[in-house]
């Protein structure tokens, strides 16, 4: 690794160079007002480098060059068929520079590097194809009224889309969103988070080479608070897709409503169950509710983290879980190491967070099975934490964590484990182990949440719709259903 300075970060795999301004009308652009930011690599706690911090007027700027071309060069110009070409070649060129990418995020987010590359970025590959297959499939229905006249629909775009990302996973939650918007014809102004912006940054020059005319994406740098609400309260934005918590998704959906009544799609937190009846496969029933909380350092918004275990196989499972989380602590490392399978958590911030968490859950009398402490002496690394002992109305059992810590919980029945497991504000993913199919299905069914896992966990797929139930979201992102978020119908009565 080696660091440089402002404007070109020299990062990792050979040569990689992000320009760190703000990304407007296809050009780099310094702030008005010449803020900046400062990226800090969680693994070592340096800072790597230092990002331009956009304001209110930063945003201004891209929304007039993103609303001329929706006009000129975009929506209402390029047919579906050129925008899908367009879009994939950008999925060519993020996988030709996938190494680059998720060296990048290995460096700001402390992501393995080696899954990063294997795993996520293919991910993040396939839904731009995805998408870019879509852009030539919209149509509407043609429609015979009571009146024996024809009417027929169109699925026009919004207009001007803002989209505001969290950290956990910067890249594919920026291609979730400026993918399909692409698709439909809309343009995007895109504020990736302050704690994690480089590979955000490294796809804006991709998205030049891919032939996407100036102005369609932009993306504005900067705080929540500033450039996070500007887009949420701006008058000519026209949709807002949001991912991140459901306290800020709050405020977005204020804003929102408070400035123009945009239309809003909200992809929130999560505080969702993992249900391992007795007839689970113990050794699947271990490996997937790991995998389940601890994959991304627990920093995943459907983390199953309230494990309920029926009581015939409980104590089994927690001594085999507990050898597997031991195991997952021995893969605890630095994020470019080729056997790290667990980094650090993203950042200072997020570290004492989850440190609170940890100390709280004891002293309301929870107890520490394995972990709860920090690893190592630098960098922000938690050891995965098992509680045990732990009560319903338990901070740590209600509120998201969003860290390597879970609660294992023993039940006795179906229904008593249903009642617990929907016993929360969040409703974003379940997760259900058992070889009884009929079970497997009625508990599908009945919990309440937008995403169900059967005999695994947090297996998302870009064909499929995701999203949550009650305070977990609106709307939905992934599969054809995000199509729909992303355009109006418009209905023509014909009397020709
Ligand atoms: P966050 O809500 O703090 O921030 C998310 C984004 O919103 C950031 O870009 C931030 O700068 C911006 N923001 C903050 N305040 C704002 C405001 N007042 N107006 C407009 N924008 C504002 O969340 P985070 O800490 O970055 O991410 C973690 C959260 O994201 C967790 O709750 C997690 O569950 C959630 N998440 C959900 C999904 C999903 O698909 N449901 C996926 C990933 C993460």
């Amino acid at each position: 690794k080696s660091y440089t300075h402002l404007f070109d970060t020299a990062v990792y795999v050979g040569s990689v160079t992000v320009k760190t301004g703000l990304f407007i009308n296809g050009r780099w652009v310094n702030p008005i007002e010449g803020e900046s930011i400062d990226v800090v690599d969680p693994a070592s706690e340096d800072v790597i480098t230092t990002i331009g911090c956009g304001g209110a007027e930063d945003v201004n700027i891209a929304v007039e060059a993103s609303r001329k071309a929706f006009r000129t060069s975009w929506g209402l110009k390029v047919p579906g068929s050129g925008r899908g070409r367009i879009l994939s070649k950008l999925a060519d060129l993020i996988e030709e520079h996938s190494e680059e990418l998720a060296a990048l995020e290995a460096l700001d987010v402390g992501k393995p590097f080696l899954s990063s590359k294997h795993f996520e970025l293919k991910s993040v590959v396939q839904a731009v194809r995805y998408y870019a297959g879509w852009a030539d499939k919209a149509h509407g229905k043609t429609i015979e009224t009571n009146e024996k006249k024809l009417a027929y629909t169109r699925h026009e775009p919004w207009g001007v889309v803002g989209a505001i990302i969290p950290w956990n996973a910067p890249l594919m939650m920026a291609v979730l969103k400026i993918a399909p918007a692409l698709a439909t014809g809309n343009t995007v102004i895109l504020k990736p988070s302050e704690v994690a912006p480089l590979s955000v940054l490294f796809l804006a020059d991709l998205l030049n080479d891919a032939g996407i005319p100036p102005g369609v994406v932009n993306i504005v740098n900067g705080y929540g608070h500033t450039v996070g609400s500007a887009i949420a309260s701006h008058p000519k934005i026209d949709k807002i897709t949001f991912t991140g918590s459901s306290l800020t998704g709050c405020k977005i959906l204020k804003a929102s409503a408070a400035s123009n009544l945009k239309a809003v799609t909200l992809e929130l937190g999560g505080k969702s169950p993992t249900i391992i009846f007795n007839d689970a496969t113990l050794e699947q029933a271990v490996q997937w509710a790991a995998l389940g909380v601890f994959s991304n350092m627990g920093q995943i918004c459907s983390a199953g983290s309230r494990i309920y275990v029926q009581d015939g196989i409980y104590d089994q499972f927690l001594k085999e879980f507990t050898i597997y989380v031991e195991g997952l602590t021995s893969g605890m490392g630095q994020p470019f190491e080729a056997a790290t399978r667990h980094g650090p958590q993203v950042s200072k911030a997020q570290f004492e967070r989850i440190m609170s968490y940890i100390s709280f859950g004891n002293s309301e009398g929870a107890k520490i099975h394995f972990g709860g402490e920090r690893f190592g002496e630098k960098g922000y690394f938690i050891r995965p934490t098992i509680f045990v002992d732990v009560k319903p109305s338990m901070k740590i059992m209600r509120e998201e964590i969003f860290g390597p810590v879970c609660c294992v919980v023993k039940f006795r029945t179906e229904e008593e484990v249903l009642d617990w497991a929907n016993d929360t504000t969040y409703g974003l993913a379940a997760n259900v182990l058992t070889e009884n199919a009929a079970r497997a299905i009625r508990m599908a069914h009945a919990l309440e949440a937008g995403v169900i896992y059967v005999n695994h966990t947090i297996a998302g797929d870009i064909n499929v719709p995701f999203g949550g139930y009650k305070q977990s979201g609106l709307g939905r992102e992934m599969g054809e259903e995000a199509l729909a978020t992303y355009t109006q119908v418009k209905a023509v009565h014909l009397n020709i």
